[in-house]
């Protein structure tokens, strides 16, 4: 099998799985118990948490973990409309984000909280001055993504951050697609809010990361007991946790020499695909992406067909996103940018993770293009 739909899952790397195994089996004490069994595996939480920081650019306590990345979109967004529910509200977003994201905004939008969806360019970047002219004097949040998960588009998050510090506006970055595989300080984006999840970065499924600026309230998604300073009660998912702190070191330590390598296996793949193929459409933004993220459209071919033609020959790529994979409906993102419903459902999404070759690439290329060329042959 070859698999290239790194901006789904992740495979967990064997040195964090490693470290989290002994959570699972012999160090299980309760991380709220007062004996040492119990320190102990307080201690390696609070670990995590600092491995977490510093990847960041932030403090200890400013990281909250819970259970997914989907979990802390949600949470930031309805607890911003809780803290200011006496007056009106209005939070402004884009159009490609994320459906933990589009989802919740268009369930607050029910329950009377005024949305804007910013669009965006042809290669899907939100225009930095649409933040400014859509800002109202009720503009409580803006929420941005730092990285598109369907095309790897990078967005001026740091430039909107610059904007809206200076009115007092709060900034939350869905950076999910972005944490371990480019540089992300929560200094240099000018954010307030982040969002991570483990199982984008080689760890495991099940731990999302939350990034709150000290100063900063947020009223509890869980109500119970005092874990996460009372933030998110509930006994904590240590082994997860531990696998985040190394995983995200990890990532972050071998960042600039993997972006390398998944950039070349990107160079590799288009070329040899534009070779046989050269109609083939990249949509999205060749300079300002993910290194591993390609987003591919096949005049006249339907994405779909590809990925299971793909399958039969163990390649595992997907068509748009994991969330929205399944339904026969044109990607969001990918109509967002311009593009007709039939461009759109004839792309599909290759990324490439740590654990891909140049090898891998070179033979996804020659099948994708044997696999096109036999759909265009029974049309
Ligand atoms: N945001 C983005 C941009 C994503 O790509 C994903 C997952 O695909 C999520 C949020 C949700 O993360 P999780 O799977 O941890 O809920």
């Amino acid at each position: 099998m070859i698999y290239a739909d790194n901006a789904s899952t992740t495979k967990i790397s064997e040195s964090v799985l490693a470290k989290m195994l002994p959570y699972l089996r012999n160090q299980y004490g309760n991380p709220s118990s007062q004996y040492s069994f119990g320190i102990d595996a307080k201690r390696a939480i609070e670990y995590a948490r600092k491995q977490v920081a510093v990847a960041l650019g932030a403090e200890s306590s400013e990281i909250t973990f819970t259970s997914c990345g989907s979990e802390v979109n949600s949470w930031v967004l309805r607890s911003i409309v809780e803290t200011h529910r006496n007056g009106p509200i209005h939070i402004i977003t884009s159009s490609i984000e994320h459906h933990s994201i589009l989802n919740t905004c268009r369930a607050l939008e029910q329950s009377g909280i005024e949305m804007t969806y910013l669009p965006v360019d042809f290669r899907g970047r939100v225009c930095v001055e649409d933040v400014k002219t859509a800002l109202k004097p009720n503009t409580k949040l803006v929420s941005i993504m730092l990285a598109n998960n369907e095309i790897g588009t990078i967005q001026p998050v740091a430039d909107i951050g610059r904007i809206l510090i200076e009115r007092g506006i709060l900034l939350h970055t869905d950076a999910v697609q972005a944490v371990g595989h480019i540089p992300v300080d929560v200094n240099t984006l000018q954010v307030d809010f982040l969002t991570a999840s483990a199982h984008k970065f080689n760890g495991p499924k099940g731990t999302g990361i939350l990034y709150k600026r000290a100063d900063l309230e947020l009223s509890p998604i869980i109500y119970g007991g005092e874990q996460e300073r009372g933030l998110r009660a509930g006994t904590e998912n240590i082994a997860g946790i531990v696998a985040a702190g190394y995983a995200i070191e990890e990532s972050v330590n071998e960042m600039e020499d993997a972006a390398k390598q998944l950039r070349a296996m990107v160079d590799v793949m288009v070329k040899d695909i534009r070779s046989r193929i050269p109609t083939v459409r990249v949509n999205g933004d060749i300079e300002k992406c993910l290194p591993g993220v390609i987003n591919l459209g096949f005049e006249g071919a339907s994405g779909e067909s590809l990925m299971h033609l793909l399958d039969l020959k163990g390649i595992c790529v997907s068509t748009s996103s994991a969330c929205t994979s399944g339904k026969d409906e044109p990607s969001h993102v990918l109509l967002a940018l311009g593009q007709t419903e039939q461009q759109a459902k004839s792309a599909i999404r290759i990324s490439f993770g740590r654990y891909n070759t140049i090898d891998e690439a070179e033979t996804i290329a020659r099948a994708v293009c044997d696999a096109y060329e036999k759909i265009m042959a029974h049309l």
